[in-house]
């Protein structure tokens, strides 16, 4: 049985999902205004592994995850730059799309896009002032009414009296502190990115997106909504207010957040010099799947601290990990108690450091290779570290190139990399390519 820890109740609960066997997860996407960093791949990371849970333990998954290509930091980055909005935001939206497959994240169902569904959000604000949920100002804006929504606080445990009744705040993105009606629909100047609507031109709040992108794909109620805990406040808790506020309904059954991600144990931020995207990564020579192995170590409501030594660490473990499985037979018969252990460890809330645990225990184990294969390959289905490409595939190194390998790495130790380099290209002409890692050199995959 499948147990995860719902931010609605602040408790671990049984997954119940509405029709099985089917699920339906939404997951808040990317604003396409930069390159996504590190910290937002340990949410998307976690958020993949939690559909291939729900995979592994027999349930049909539609996800959305929705694309905000409309938002402040879109509109301030294309006016700086003289393009119009879409032009902009197209370069970050396939390098998004490019992390993703790097780290072997599975395709959500649909990737909704603001900017497809401004004529659906204005009719969604339409209902809410109907309801006399929502009002708009005299500048053609328009805010949500919180006074009126009296459960507005239950995801973020928000205590009513800090609330600022009758005060308005208009940015996407504001703290705690700031417990005010907010944005639906902001008034824009005509020449500015906006829409004509009937409180006069203007464009969506952030918020709106997700409560109208997630129904259309979903339905009103839906099973899980993922994310992190940045997000909590305001955001999760703004789609909530709206979208219950128009249906009457429970608008989502499971709400799970992924912890923050650490860089030397503090906050990442550009202003810090600690702000890390893939390509940083990819840049010192490291494999986008070893993050992906450094973010399974942790639990995903532990904070992931990130340094460069822990994901060496990772690198390690994942080419360690490698070669054990290159010598490993062919799959056959698994070994249930190492599945049944594995699966035990997933459904408890996602507890993927014993998962691992569990694995590099069955390497220890007396059971033949080739059971061993055919279990992880089973495991793999939710790791996602696509051992199946290294599975069984032997290298076989003639001892003449392995004597000129070692003998190179003790030239390049001792700094003689002229060398060095004359033994790579002695090696290079009997067959096989090397390469510097991190953690050592390696023979090229052909
Ligand atoms: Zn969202």
């Amino acid at each position: 049985m499948l147990k995860l820890y719902n931010f609605l109740s602040r408790k671990l609960e049984d997954f119940n999902p509405i029709n099985p066997p089917n699920v339906g997860l939404y997951t808040c996407g990317p604003t396409t205004y930069d390159f996504v960093h590190i910290g937002n791949l340990r949410t998307f990371i976690f958020e993949d592994v939690l559909q291939r849970v729900l995979e592994a333990n027999g349930y049909k998954v539609k996800r959305g995850m929705n694309i905000t290509d409309i938002d402040d930091k879109i509109i301030k980055g294309a006016k700086e730059k003289n393009l119009p909005i879409d032009e902009f935001s197209a370069p970050f939206e396939r390098a998004f799309f490019q992390d993703l497959e790097k780290l072997n994240i599975k395709s959500a169902d649909v990737y909704p896009k603001a900017t497809e569904h401004i004529g659906h959000m204005i009719r969604f604000i339409e209902e809410l002032i109907k309801k006399d949920l929502a009002y708009a100002e005299k500048d053609g804006s328009v805010y949500f009414d919180i006074s009126k929504f009296p459960n507005y606080g239950k995801l973020s445990g928000l205590d009513n009296r800090i609330l600022k009744h009758g005060t308005r705040v208009l940015a996407d993105e504001y703290s705690k502190d700031d417990v005010q009606d907010f944005a639906l629909w902001k008034a824009t100047e005509a020449d500015e990115v906006g829409y004509d609507s009937p409180w006069g031109f203007g464009r969506p709040g952030w918020h709106i997106e997700c409560s109208v992108m997630s129904q259309e794909n979903l339905g009103e109620t839906f099973d899980i909504h993922g994310g992190g805990v940045d997000l909590i406040f305001p955001h999760h808790e703004n789609e909530i207010a709206q979208s219950e506020g128009k249906t009457g309904k429970k608008f989502v059954n499971y709400f799970v957040e992924a912890e923050h991600l650490l860089v030397n144990n503090q906050k990442m931020a550009k202003s810090a010099g600690n702000f890390f995207t893939l390509r940083d990564i990819e840049e010192k020579g490291f494999d986008p799947l070893a993050f992906r192995y450094l973010v399974l170590t942790a639990h995903y409501r532990d904070k992931l601290n990130f340094t460069w030594e822990s994901l060496t660490g990772a690198q390690n473990a994942l080419n360690n990990l490698r070669e054990i499985i290159r010598d490993f037979d062919e799959p056959k018969i698994g070994c249930a108690q190492y599945e049944q252990d594995f699966m035990e460890a997933v459904n408890n809330d996602l507890n993927m450091p014993q998962a691992l645990a569990v694995m590099w225990d069955m390497f220890k184990s007396d059971y033949p290779s080739s059971a061993k294969a055919k279990t992880l390959l089973e495991m793999d289905k939710v790791l996602g570290l696509k051992l199946d490409e290294y599975l069984g595939k032997k290298v076989e190194v003639p001892a003449e190139v392995q004597r000129l390998v070692d003998q190179r790495e003790q030239t390049r130790r001792s700094g003689d990399f002229k060398k060095s380099d004359g033994l790579r290209k002695k090696i290079k002409k009997l067959g096989f390519e090397i390469e510097d890692t991190p953690v050592g050199p390696r023979f090229k995959r052909g």
